[in-house]
């Protein structure tokens, strides 16, 4: 079983995982800390639409890019919007929304590509970045999977578009749940917790009661729509850390009370 772990270059801490790296694929969800942003962007802010300074998100995103020696013009980027489209990306796309948000490819949430050296990045403050990656057709992709998102199910539309696109089997994909808000810190709305309960009602252990209130576990919801789109449970790893819990290593949108910065979750095939 391949696992997800903490590693370190050029003094930022990073999660990855090493069995992926094996088998040529570049990827990170990096911790907070090491960059040059202040205040709420304390320090490795890598998104340029959250009022940070440009230049030190510019600068912050470099020296990521930096642990594999690669250029920031290699990113491309999204804008997630909360919605469940995905776009297959190519050479033609490569920079875009890596120096300008303007140039971001627009309406949506989820990036795949099978092009060499195109690295794939989204950024997240408590939603939940999901990896994937075929190693037999060697496709890889990543998802922006907040609420919004897995009531719309973009981790299945992610696994359909490597179906469509390169006639990828799920039964072969690897995926990785990062860090995201847990079901500790993930309080719902009753509204929102019926919805849920509709949407998961073969699976009502994604919410749990707590003296009268309800706590939503996301990573469980889009580990069993992982499985839902063919994915099999070993090939899943979960990460589990709480981004709002764990505000000494990762930025949270909860947790701060709206302004700060995002974690990059970053992947390329080399
Ligand atoms: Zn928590």
């Amino acid at each position: 079983m391949q696992n997800w772990q903490w590693s370190e270059t050029g003094g930022i801490k990073f999660i990855t995982i090493p069995g992926w790296k094996q088998q040529g694929v570049d990827m990170l969800f990096a911790s907070r800390h090491k960059g040059a942003g202040r205040d709420h962007f304390d320090s490795l802010n890598m998104a340029l639409h959250v009022g940070d300074d440009k230049e030190t998100v510019l600068l912050n995103r470099q020296k990521l890019m930096d642990i594999w020696g690669k250029s920031s013009d290699d990113l491309i980027c999204c804008e997630q919007v909360h919605g469940n489209r995905i776009a297959n990306v190519d050479n033609t796309e490569r920079g875009r929304g890596a120096r300008k948000f303007d140039t971001v490819l627009p309406g949506c949430d989820g990036l795949i590509t099978a092009t060499s050296g195109l690295y794939l990045a989204l950024f997240f403050a408590d939603c939940l970045p999901i990896f994937l990656f075929d190693p037999l057709k060697r496709i890889i992709a990543v998802v922006h999977s907040g609420w919004k998102g897995t009531m719309g199910k973009i981790a299945i539309e992610a696994v359909k578009g490597m179906q469509q696109q390169y006639q990828v089997d799920p039964g072969s994909i690897q995926a990785f749940i990062g860090p995201g808000i847990g079901p500790c810190c993930f309080e719902i709305s009753r509204d929102l917790a019926d919805q849920v309960g509709g949407e998961f009602h073969e699976r009502q252990d994604v919410l749990q009661e707590q003296n009268g209130s309800v706590f939503w576990d996301l990573a469980r919801s889009n580990y069993y729509l992982l499985q839902k789109a063919g994915l099999k449970p070993e090939n899943i790893i979960v990460c589990e850390l709480c981004t709002r819990c764990r505000q000494d290593l990762f930025f949270s949108y909860r947790g701060a009370g709206g302004l700060t910065g995002r974690m990059a979750a970053v992947i390329g095939l080399r």
